[in-house]
């Protein structure tokens, strides 16, 4: 089934490699929060760049939308409150080393579900002694 987009680009599921659809985000959220890539077949999405329609990274299921979240629960509390306070660049820039990746390709949002695990990893081995970079979950 064909269906309208105001998108030109085309964009195409990670997982099954069906075109997605470009909707509003309320089929996903009940509200709109601005436009996304869907893929029904697998119910993986993506948002866009604001005012465009360049999507913000790969594809997300459900799968990789949970280990972004952790993710970003050990990495955020980095520039939030911990020895980047405040720079949250210089926080990728260091995970980017860490993991032998180019500082433009180290984005959360980018990340496959290994990638997440693996920065999750690092931050957690490479923080131990900060006070605020410990992982949340962490009862001590
Ligand atoms: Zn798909």
């Amino acid at each position: 089934m064909k269906r309208r987009t105001n998108s030109l680009r085309k964009v195409y599921c990670d997982y099954c490699g069906r075109e997605t659809e470009y909707v509003d985000s309320k089929v996903i959220y009940g509200k709109s929060y601005g436009k996304i890539y869907l893929c029904r077949n697998c119910m993986a999405y993506v948002g866009v760049h604001k005012a465009t329609d360049k999507p913000l990274g790969r594809l997300a299921n459900a799968e990789l939308r949970n280990w972004k979240k952790a993710a970003h629960a050990v990495f955020d509390p980095l520039w939030k409150y911990g020895r980047f306070r405040g720079h949250r660049n210089a926080a990728y820039a260091w995970l980017a080393q860490k993991m032998g990746l180019p500082v433009e390709k180290t984005h959360i949002g980018m990340f496959d579900v290994g990638q997440c695990r693996k920065a999750i990893e690092i931050i957690e081995k490479e923080t131990k002694g900060d006070r605020y970079g410990r992982y949340q979950k962490d009862p001590r």
